[in-house]
């Protein structure tokens, strides 16, 4: 059933892709990410379905059976978010599936069918029994509901910092299970030894993807002093030339529409503020419409906005460091702790930091963006509650553990 699933996601996958564009205003590439991570997530419920459910311990006397084994969680309420909807529903619903669970899904109110109804159909089409995975359109009061119903076993939830900790609390206190994958405001560390020109690329590329409304965009861009001068002017120029355009009509376009009218209030806020605090512009033209381009500061001291804050939006702060341990100190210097870059060409100087940085995700010269269905990618701090969904954190996420003894 689940691969049955995934061809019809391939087979479909333009309708998916406008339905994602139209509801998000996501890029061509964005969407590509999108059918090929909810492909692989729904593949990999295929596999999860075979996955090992348990332990056999030693026997407390003779003759004892002894052995701990997964169960389903029972009916898993998902939560989802807007800004890659597609995938992250199915980050949750694919493997709560395949454990054996029930799902109630709902999408959020700006994404009902790319986040919900297109969810449902595929696995409908798959196979799957009627009525094993429901979705609820709504908004927060319906996603407060599933936190507090009885019938909803655990809440797998993926959205803003704010709203997850009201999320927590529900679920807390009705003593539900809850995995929290919230927001970010992530460190991408360039060593004076890396290699420049795919330092910016990567760099630049992170913080502009899904038009900067990721929780894994790069909110801080730290910087080796001897490099910083020509990093930013390099980033500058190539941001420069990033225009926002309607992806419906340039599939090339690295830059949409911000989804809507609040989001794009908090960028121009966020910017605003940024300036106050004496960040210096290097890029950003006035927003026309929703589309507001790459923007790009440096002079970025710790106590800006553009430091302490989630960016999600396309906006590019530079900080330059001096040693490694002020690149540690920085990039531990915020409340979120989701993932973190470190490009340089030192193997060892980047383990070393790394062993020194807390994130729920590290990444050495690579994109901050990582994602695979067979990874555990969570955060800590403000970025969620020290869980993780993907990989083996899957069965965390969507089984309870039965202990069962036979004398
Ligand atoms: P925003 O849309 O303001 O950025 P989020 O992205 O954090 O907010 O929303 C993520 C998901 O949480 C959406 O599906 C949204 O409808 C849902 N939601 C909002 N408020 C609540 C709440 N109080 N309880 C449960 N879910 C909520």
């Amino acid at each position: 059933m689940f691969n049955r699933a995934a061809a019809i996601i391939e087979r479909d996958a333009d309708e998916i892709r406008e339905w994602i564009q139209n509801e998000v205003g996501s890029v061509s590439g964005m969407t590509a990410v999108e059918i090929q991570y909810g492909t692989e997530l729904v593949r990999q419920g295929a596999a999860l379905c075979a996955s090992p459910r348990g332990e056999i311990l030693p026997p407390m006397k003779p003759g004892q059976k002894n052995y701990a084994r997964r169960v389903p969680r029972g009916v898993v309420g998902v939560i989802g978010p807007w800004n890659a909807p597609f995938m992250l529903s199915l980050r949750n619903v694919a493997p709560a599936l395949a454990l054996g669970n029930a799902v109630v899904l709902k999408p959020a109110p700006q994404t009902p069918v790319s986040g919900g109804v297109l969810i449902a159909r595929i696995f409908e089409e798959a196979g799957l029994p009627a009525g094993v995975l429901q979705v609820v359109p709504g908004d927060g009061p319906t996603g407060a509901a599933l936190t507090t119903d009885p019938n909803i076993n655990s809440i797998a939830f993926t959205g803003s910092t704010a709203i997850g900790r009201t999320v927590g609390r529900a679920a807390s206190e009705n003593l539900k299970p809850v995995q929290l994958e919230l927001g970010g405001n992530n460190a991408y560390i360039v060593l004076e030894d890396a290699n420049l020109e795919t330092a910016v690329d990567i760099g630049l590329a992170c913080s502009v993807f899904a038009n900067g409304q990721g929780c894994l965009v790069i909110g801080r861009h730290l910087v080796h002093e001897n490099i910083a001068e020509e990093y930013a002017a390099t980033i500058a120029a190539a941001a420069a030339d990033v225009k926002a355009v309607d992806p419906r009509t340039n599939s090339e376009t690295m830059q949409g529409p911000l989804v809507n009218q609040k989001q794009l209030d908090h960028a121009v806020d966020l910017t605003r503020r940024a300036e106050a605090a004496g960040a210096r512009k290097l890029v950003g033209d006035p927003p026309e419409g929703l589309y507001f381009s790459a923007h790009v500061y440096d002079d970025v001291a710790a106590d800006n906005p553009l430091f302490l804050e989630e960016t999600f939006a396309p906006v590019v702060g530079i900080t330059s460091f001096k040693t490694d341990e002020e690149a540690i100190a920085l990039a531990n210097a915020s409340e979120y702790g989701l993932t973190c870059s470190i490009m340089t060409s030192d193997a060892g100087r980047a383990m070393a930091i790394a062993d020194n940085i807390r994130s729920g995700n590290i990444h050495i010269n690579d994109v901050t963006s990582l994602a695979v269905a067979w990874a555990p990618l969570g955060g800590v701090g403000y970025s969620g509650n020290g869980t993780a969904f993907g990989g083996s954190a899957d069965l965390d996420a969507y089984t309870s553990w039965q202990w069962v003894t036979q004398s």
